[in-house]
């Protein structure tokens, strides 16, 4: 028989993680993101926090280097002026984001607002997991070196595709890359000292719609993120929060069959979403019919958009499949939003048009579902903000940390 149980006393409690509830902290930084520069009173009536609590905490985001007070309203020095405007700090500090593809690195320095502002990408040499994370290293000290010295950098965050292991800071797997349980956080923390946070492309984009994007509203209240690149991910969130799962491997759509493909996947199969609307089938196909003179998307969509009639052919047929895939993300999770990151619909409206429709139509919620699809708010850097939001999001949630 078990004895009978005690009260539980305070001392049997773990001690609180930091003096200040870091989630008070993240409501006040989070309020002058969307909102500044604000002033301390008005930030206290949009978080309902008491005034009192948001001079603590704006005390304390400024001694973090975080937010400063609004350059328009420089006066006499002294914190805790209630009607001073707060903005967040976007010059003295800033994250390298990090994003690896199956044909190239990038590495860019972002600031807290999510701009982008230096970025370089690498072609890979060799692809397995050690040199491409040496070369990933040399490339982030360059761009520290020739862009970051003025700046404070808060941390490092990496987006990949296939299966990614947030809390291990491991890619799990990526099938396209041929990599499996690669200690990727571990090894660029090492090589470069800075803290380092890694997740999969979709749930690092839907963290970076959340957080800056053009619909962040409506993308805190549920949201599914659908990457398509040369890797097919998904991730969703409800409440604000993006789900990882207890193998966090969430999202995982790229095998989804889609009817009329031909395409073998490289599981063996044949049909799969990822193989149908994969960008190096897409491109090896335009390159083989003579429509770009370099195997490349962004050759493929400059093609587009030039007039090439062809290139936007198979771009919008791609979006028109992307579209077919988002119309059962839309049945199964009816979210408030649906962004799409794919190369096409991201600069050519024909394709967002050709996506949107398609999805609308096989979706089972019908025509209104069209309000409900967006194209990425990040067309031009979307890798590069895909990194920089793993990390952001680590400094927008646990500012004090
Ligand atoms: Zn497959």
């Amino acid at each position: 028989m078990i004895g009978a149980q005690r009260a539980t006393r305070r001392n049997d409690l773990p001690p609180p993680a930091s003096r200040r509830s870091p989630d008070t902290a993240a409501t006040v930084l989070r309020a002058v993101l969307d909102h500044g520069p604000i002033a301390r009173s008005s930030i206290a009536r949009a978080t309902r926090l008491s005034a009192a609590t948001v001079t603590g905490v704006a005390t304390s985001l400024l001694h973090r280097g975080l937010v400063r007070e609004a350059p328009e309203a420089v006066g006499p020095p002294g914190i805790g002026r209630p009607h001073v405007p707060l903005d967040v700090e976007s010059d003295a500090v800033g994250v390298i984001g990090v994003h690896i593809a199956v044909p190239r690195l990038t590495v860019a320095l972002l600031d807290l607002r999510g701009r982008v502002i230096a970025q370089r990408q690498y072609p890979h040499g060799r692809r397995d997991p050690d040199s491409v994370l040496t070369a990933l290293a040399t490339a982030i000290a360059a761009v520290r070196r020739e862009h970051g010295r003025r700046r404070r950098i808060l941390g490092l965050g990496l987006a990949t595709g296939g299966w990614v292991d947030a809390a291990k800071g491991t890619v799990v797997e990526h099938p396209v890359l041929g990599w499996r349980d690669v200690r990727a956080g571990a090894a660029l923390a090492g090589a470069t000292g800075l803290p380092v946070w890694v997740d999969s492309n979709s749930r690092a984009l839907l963290r970076a719609e959340q957080l800056l994007g053009r619909v962040s509203g409506r993308a805190r209240q549920s949201a599914v993120q659908l990457f398509a690149g040369n890797v097919v991910d998904v991730a969703f969130a409800t409440g604000g929060v993006v789900h990882q799962g207890p193998r966090s491997a969430a999202g995982a759509v790229a095998h989804l069959p889609v009817e009329g493909c031909a395409e073998p996947c490289s599981c063996g199969r044949v049909g799969c979403l990822q193989a149908a609307v994969g960008e190096r089938a897409l491109v090896r196909r335009a390159y083989a019919a003579g429509l770009i003179h370099q195997p490349d998307i962004h050759t493929l969509v400059d093609a587009a958009a030039a007039g090439g009639a062809a290139a936007l052919g198979m771009l919008r047929e791609r979006a028109r499949l992307v579209g077919r895939a988002a119309a059962l993300l839309l049945d199964l999770f009816d979210p408030e939003v649906l962004v799409v990151a794919e190369a096409g619909a991201n600069r050519l409206p024909e394709c967002l048009e050709a996506l949107r429709t398609e999805a609308a139509d096989a979706s089972s919620c019908g025509a209104n579902m069209v309000t409900t699809v967006y194209a990425s708010s990040f067309p031009d850097n979307v890798l590069a903000v895909a990194g920089g939001a793993v990390a952001l999001d680590q400094v927008y949630t646990s500012p004090l940390i």
